[in-house]
């Protein structure tokens, strides 16, 4: 296992052999989503943000790259630069709408074609290396790297046996096809990216990756984007709660994120009205956002959360907002007292770094990167498991003490600058230099 970001911090690449040389090119699939789309609901995530921001920073050290993704608007030309340097390809690949992503394997090889096609218009070495996003995307990954001769490196996201593991109560396991799909993935890679030192051994153990082709690399946070507000923490606070229309003296438990049982933003509800059972006096002085839009079943049916909000008798202080921009996003977090993260699971999860960026604290569940994102005790709160009242008694910590949520807040700020774009996008370029060396894709 290679690690270019440690847990420690990103600065341990440089005591490692610098690799030598680089694509100049990247053909970057994520078949499933697109970059263009807004994050937060349906199919749009993290991943979204991650190869937006990805790509651009790889752009900015001279790598170009081109993003593969299924047409699903006939409003989006073929392709659309994002800046120089990066291009969106838009490929037509089924139906622009009304396909769900369980269906999106049947598409693969029209998907495949496409991006054939696309190469077979330049002249030959255009492209590099292949870095594909996403177990469907790896699927063309393979095909495509071994057609053009040219590295794969792979990056996961979320893996359907960790994902198996903690689904949430009722949730749907990921079918027997799609471990069948990682695993031949993680064996024809010639990289694995993976986002912690955590994530690398589940590769390892789960999916029998070969650790020496394994690297490390922490997705980061726009720290230009996500930053307290420059009259400090504490002091910012008022303005971005006046300019969202949210009460100054209230304690302000966020959650955001895309409404799905793995978020288990209901975690966080029932949480909220056990606080209030021990606290009634708060019943005044709590607002609770929730900033995201459906995603999948469950509780991701248009009002599933707003019905058990009104079950649990807290209907008044639950506020629902639909996704935002990233703009807009920075003054949620700046608003908030504490940002909650109860997930089942969680790959990295980039919305606690952006909150804490902002000089917000986090209560978060104990799972996948989250202990990683956030330092226990100094930039938020872990909770083991996922019983309601374990986050109660976490809130409860910031409904006592409300200067716990400043002095938290700041050295949220000062933990989140370890994580930078520019740093994984420089890790990255390292592990494809690294698979371009020892490149084990043969060419066909
Ligand atoms: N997001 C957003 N607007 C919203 C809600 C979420 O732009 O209203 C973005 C958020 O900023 C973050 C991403 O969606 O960058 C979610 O990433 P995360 O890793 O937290 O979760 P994932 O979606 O990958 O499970």
């Amino acid at each position: 296992m290679n690690v270019y970001a440690d847990e420690q911090h990103a600065s341990t690449s440089s005591a490692l052999p610098r690799p030598h040389r680089r694509p100049r090119r990247v053909a970057m699939l994520s078949v499933h989503t697109s970059p263009l789309h807004q994050p937060g609901t349906g199919d749009a995530g993290g991943m979204n943000v991650y190869i937006l921001e990805l790509a651009q920073r790889l752009a900015a050290i001279g790598i170009e790259v081109e993003i593969f993704t299924r047409a699903t608007t006939a409003a989006l030309p073929p392709t659309v630069e994002l800046v120089p340097g990066v291009l969106v390809r838009h490929i037509d690949a089924g139906p622009y709408e009304g396909l769900a992503k369980e269906d999106l394997p049947t598409q693969l090889c029209a998907f495949t074609h496409g991006v054939m096609r696309t190469w077979a218009g330049h002249r030959p070495g255009h492209y590099d290396l292949v870095h594909s996003h996403y177990w469907l995307s790896g699927h063309v990954g393979r095909l495509t790297a071994r057609r053009w001769g040219v590295p794969l490196v792979h990056t996961m996201h979320t893996m359907a046996k960790v994902k198996n593991a903690n689904l949430a109560e009722g949730d749907t396991p990921e079918p027997a096809a799609r471990v069948v799909g990682e695993s031949r993935i993680v064996a024809a890679a010639d990289r694995l990216i993976a986002n912690t030192r955590k994530e690398a051994g589940e590769l390892v153990r789960h999916y029998d990756a070969d650790s020496g082709r394994v690297g490390v690399v922490h997705p980061g946070v726009d720290l230009e984007r996500f930053r307290p507000d420059p009259s400090g923490v504490e002091a910012g606070r008022p303005a971005a709660r006046a300019r969202l229309g949210l009460p100054q003296d209230a304690l302000i438990p966020l959650f955001v994120g895309r409404i799905q049982p793995l978020k288990a933003p209901d975690v966080l509800l029932f949480a909220v009205a056990r606080l209030l059972e021990e606290r009634p006096w708060l019943r005044e002085r709590i607002t609770v956002p929730v900033v995201g839009g459906p995603s999948g079943s469950g509780l991701a049916k248009p009002d599933g959360l707003q019905k058990l909000a009104a079950q649990l008798g807290i209907g008044d202080v639950v506020r629902f907002r639909p996704p935002v921009g990233h703009a807009q996003l920075a003054d949620w977090y700046r608003a908030a007292s504490v940002l909650v993260m109860p997930s089942h699971s969680e790959s990295f999860g980039l919305v606690a770094v952006e909150a804490q960026a902002c000089g917000t604290p986090v209560i978060a569940a104990e799972v996948g990167g989250l202990p990683v994102a956030v330092r226990d005790g100094t930039s938020g709160l872990l909770v083991p498991g996922h019983d309601p009242v374990d986050y109660a008694r976490a809130l409860g910590a910031f409904a006592d003490d409300p200067a716990l949520s400043v002095r938290m807040g700041e050295a949220a700020a000062r933990h989140a600058r370890t994580f930078g774009w520019d740093t994984a996008a420089a890790a990255t370029a390292d592990v494809y230099a690294e698979a371009m060396r020892e490149r084990r894709t043969p060419s066909s």
